[in-house]
């Protein structure tokens, strides 16, 4: 009972966190302080608290304060990328460059032209604001964007396949991350999924065989996340076209990553460019906008006029459009793909995917003597570090089978394990992700940009100490 009479009134403590933070809104503090005697009293009956030293007034509202500062941080917040993956769909795939980051900053700070026809002063087209760059770029007739890829591919089964069948190899019947499947997106749509062919093998007379009536076209996936290695074969994409328009049917591609530039000379071989599979004559092909093309999240459709006019006619894009914090990124992004060194240079994530081995080995060096200080004292330092050669990947389900030569940090704790120093990097001021192997917790350079070596220096410090 007398545990219970120690414990502080809620004025009281609500009068020292008012102190402490003057920007918390009163009933936000006040929940908190609600909350935080309710597990003291909890604490208590429960025998976990014995002492009335726990329950003095500057104990309970260091303990209330802490839990304030932990939920007045963003929920979500920037994080240091040290695992090597370029594209991490779960650390939000693309970073963008500076020209669509001041873009997306002027659209976010007053009215923009969105749908607004400035020459005539009239209702515009939100959908006008890139399709021309996007043309010139692929060499497509029309395009169309909306919220993602995975919404771009049940508008364009939706707008030219509901009701009927479409014909897919069985080799790419795909689950992408985050549980896109492609026959659920097609039940989605209407369509009526005709799959032809073996898992590892589709012929020509495959397709000519599942064809009739009802079929309204072909769709070739690109199989994103996975390879099917050894015995196998697939109809080339251009002779598939030629077939499809052979019989009157449009050919249909989801391409996943969609590349505009051939990054082959880096080694990412495997994946045709988007003006290529536009120029092998398919009809309509969709991409994502923050994969290997270093945009917004956005799915890009471009092909034909005659099908692309149809998807913005139906009436399922209103619900998949994007808002103009996209179009903004995305314009100023797809700008920068008309000079290809420039795209090269400024969109992070093509500039990540070409850096060389001889820069990343001196980048790691650099990134390991930035760390030297955070090891506490020569005689008796926290941690070991190291280089290896290792692989960086591309990541978003693109090129799978190719990793790309770099240099790794190698952080190995002397007084933690790597499981424990992992988890007190992440739970740092500004997070920092990297990869475990063994003892070690490593750091890959390519995907950390060197204006942040010093702050990650400053997070391994606390973290070591
Ligand atoms: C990534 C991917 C998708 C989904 O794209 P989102 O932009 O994430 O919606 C669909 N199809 C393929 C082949 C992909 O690689």
């Amino acid at each position: 009972m007398s545990l219970y009479r120690a414990l502080p009134s809620v004025d009281a403590c609500l009068k020292a966190l008012e102190t402490l933070f003057p920007a918390v809104p009163h009933a936000v503090l006040a929940a908190h302080v609600r909350r935080g005697l309710d597990d003291l009293r909890s604490g208590i009956r429960e025998g976990r608290i014995t002492s009335a030293d726990e329950l003095a007034l500057p104990a309970v509202v260091s303990r209330i304060g802490s839990a304030v500062d932990e939920a007045e941080k963003p929920k979500l917040r920037r994080v240091i990328n040290g695992a090597g993956v370029v594209v991490h769909t779960n650390l939000g795939r693309s970073v963008l460059a500076r020209e669509a980051q001041e873009a997306v900053r002027v659209a976010a700070e007053g009215y923009c032209n969105l749908e607004f026809d400035l020459a005539t002063g009239e209702r515009g087209h939100r959908m006008d604001l890139v399709e021309g760059l996007l043309c010139d770029i692929t060499g497509a007739e029309a395009a169309l964007v909306v919220n993602n890829n995975a919404a771009a591919v049940l508008l364009m089964l939706d707008t030219l396949c509901k009701g009927g069948e479409v014909v897919i190899s069985r080799g790419q019947l795909v689950e992408v991350g985050g549980s896109f499947r492609i026959p659920d997106v097609m039940a989605r749509s209407g369509a009526t999924l005709r799959e032809v062919g073996a898992t590892n093998r589709t012929h020509l007379a495959d397709y000519e065989e599942a064809l009739n009536e009802s079929t309204r076209a072909l769709l070739w996936v690109h199989p994103s996340n996975y390879r099917i290695i050894g015995f196998h074969s697939s109809v080339p994409a251009r002779e598939l076209s030629d077939f499809a328009h052979s019989k009157g049917l449009p050919m249909l591609e989801d391409l996943g990553s969609g590349s505009l530039i051939d990054l082959s000379p880096w080694g990412l071989h495997d994946e045709p460019t988007v003006p290529e599979v536009v120029r092998s004559g398919v009809d309509v092909v969709t991409f994502s906008g923050d994969k290997v093309l270093g945009g917004p999240q956005a799915g890009i459709i471009v092909g034909k006029k005659e099908y692309i006019s149809r998807m913005k006619r139906n009436q399922l894009l209103r619900a998949l459009r994007c808002d103009k914090l996209t179009l903004a990124a995305l314009e100023a992004t797809l700008r920068l793909y008309r000079d290809r060194d420039v795209a090269l240079s400024s969109i992070p994530t093509l500039r990540r995917l070409t850096m060389s081995a001889g820069e990343l080995r001196l980048r790691a060096e650099a990134l390991r003597d930035a760390l030297l200080p955070a090891l506490g004292t020569e005689g008796s330092p926290l941690a070991a570090l190291s280089l290896k050669e290792g692989f960086s990947r591309v990541g978003g389900g693109s090129f799978p089978e190719q990793g790309m030569a770099t240099t790794l940090v190698c952080i190995r704790p002397l007084a933690c394990s790597a499981v424990e120093l992992r988890e007190r990097l992440l739970a740092a001021d500004i997070p920092v992700a990297g990869r475990l192997e063994d003892e070690y917790f490593m750091l890959d350079p390519r995907t950390i940009e060197d204006a942040v070596f010093e702050t990650i220096a400053a997070m391994l410090a606390s973290a070591l100490g």
